[in-house]
């Protein structure tokens, strides 16, 4: 008897188990349930929206929700509309792939003030994910500090200083495009608590910040070494720091004055105080050094002044009500993706919240391989269960159909060079799905 396997979140991780499942030659009914209207978790909510290229990838993903082997169930909250326990009831297998979207916290004095938004609310506001479309981040400010040297704070600092020109072929939506050009930033510090080695900037990232239109990147001469030194990594991480250590060099020769806007790459710095009333009005930081590869503070304290911090230090998951979780790596503790009997992990909330979109592809391929192992035929229901039980309780499931129709006006929608012009509302996308 067929298969049935649900499949708990449609980003990457969700997405590649589907694949791998499908191109087994057994014969498996497939469903993805996603808590938004719209699939595909951090690829339209995470990734940039002037990374085009990079959100292509949606339409491959679009084809596998697409099969008849596979039906998207859209507008279903696990833990809200139907619980875990209920799933694993319904069906042969259960895959979580709910991700890890919330924002961890810097741990010092003053992160309550206004003025402080984590990268997962900030990116979700600036991608329009209808949770953060209204934080309404205050941009009345001349200086941002970005806190992490990662390629999401690259991300948030590149969007800062772009002007309406340079993200006219992004699906930024109209609200943040507005209040960004509106905005009198000029200067963002991008700050990390050690050295330019131990930056996690993937070359192509950090490149393209020394060739924005009006914004020029900076970095201490003094904060650069002259080679990567004697570093513990393969030829091919070394190559990367390499090639990062030149672009900060060349970055290094950059003036000021030359662009109306700058980004300042600041090494050795921790953050220790956000300082400010009710809104931030700095933040303070005490110079590191590095011993033995962690970062110790020197004594010595600086201040940036800014009306804006947002710490960039990784993603959290938060437990799913009915599997196990680990409170330290925030993650559902599994065995190579096994959780529990006939239930799996996959992507960030497996693995915690490394890598780009194609790390997941394993992860989706090693859960479909154990669970044909663990499943050698159908038992339960699936589909037809889980259809009955949405309809009792009279959840508006969104379906394959029904995003095609949401992705086809957006896409009409849209300014000539801009791919698409995002729904900002779960309601918005359900009626355009009704056709009202
Ligand atoms: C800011 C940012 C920028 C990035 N940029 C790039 C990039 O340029 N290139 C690149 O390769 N990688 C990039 N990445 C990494 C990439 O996005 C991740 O590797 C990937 O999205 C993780 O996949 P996932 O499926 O585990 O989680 P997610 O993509 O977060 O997907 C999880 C899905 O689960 C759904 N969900 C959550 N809870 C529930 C629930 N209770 N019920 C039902 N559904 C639920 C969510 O709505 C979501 O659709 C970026 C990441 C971030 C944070």
């Amino acid at each position: 008897m067929t298969i049935s396997v649900a499949i708990i979140g449609s980003g990457p991780a969700g997405c590649y188990t589907a694949d791998a499942l499908l191109k087994s030659d057994v014969d498996v009914q497939i469903d993805v349930i996603d808590r938004l209207p719209t699939p595909f978790g951090l690829i339209r909510a995470g990734v940039a929206p002037d990374h085009q290229t990079t959100k292509k990838i949606q339409k491959k993903f679009g084809t596998t929700l697409a099969d008849p082997s596979v039906r998207y169930f859209g507008n279903v909250d696990v833990g809200r509309d139907i619980s875990l326990a209920e799933l694993r009831d319904m069906y042969d297998a259960v895959v979580l792939a709910v991700g890890a979207p919330y924002d961890h916290k810097l741990g010092i004095s003053g992160e309550d003030k206004t003025g402080v938004y984590g990268s997962a609310s900030f990116v979700g506001w600036y991608n329009a994910h209808p949770d953060l479309r209204d934080l309404n981040p205050a941009l009345d400010t001349k200086a941002v500090a970005v806190i992490g040297v990662g390629n999401v704070a690259i991300d948030v600092a590149r969007v800062l200083v772009k002007d309406e020109a340079e993200m006219a072929d992004s699906d930024l939506p109209a609200y943040a495009a507005k209040a960004i050009q509106n905005s009198p930033i000029t200067d963002v510090y991008i700050i990390g608590r050690r050295g330019p080695i131990e930056a996690k900037f993937t070359n192509v990232e950090l490149r393209e910040m020394g060739k924005l239109e009006h914004c020029v990147s900076l970095v201490d001469a003094d904060q650069l070494p002259d080679d990567v030194g004697d570093v513990d990594l393969s030829d091919r991480d070394k190559r990367l720091k390499e090639r990062n250590l030149n672009t900060l060099k060349e970055f290094a020769n950059s003036k000021p004055n030359d662009k109306p806007k700058r980004v300042h790459f600041v090494f050795y710095a921790s953050p220790v105080e956000i300082l400010g009333g009710d809104k931030v009005e700095g933040l303070k930081l005490e110079r590191t050094k590095i011993e033995e590869g962690r970062a110790v503070g020197t004594g010595e304290f600086f201040e940036i002044d800014c009306g804006l911090v947002i710490p960039a230090i990784g993603y959290r998951a938060t437990p799913v009500e009915g599997a196990p979780f680990d409170e330290r790596r925030c993650v559902v503790p599994n065995d190579d993706g096994r959780v529990d009997d006939r239930l799996y992990a996959v992507g960030w909330i497996k693995r915690g919240p490394t890598g780009v979109i194609a790390t997941n592809r394993p992860d989706g391929e090693i859960a479909a391989k154990h669970i044909l192992e663990d499943v050698q035929s159908g038992e339960k229901p699936g589909r037809s269960a889980l259809k009955k039980l949405l309809a009792k309780k009279s959840i508006q499931v969104v379906d394959i159909a029904g995003w095609q129709k949401i992705e086809k006006i957006e896409n009409e929608s849209a300014k000539p060079q801009a791919p698409r012009l995002k729904f900002e509302t779960v309601d918005d996308m359900l009626a355009a799905v009704n056709g009202s």
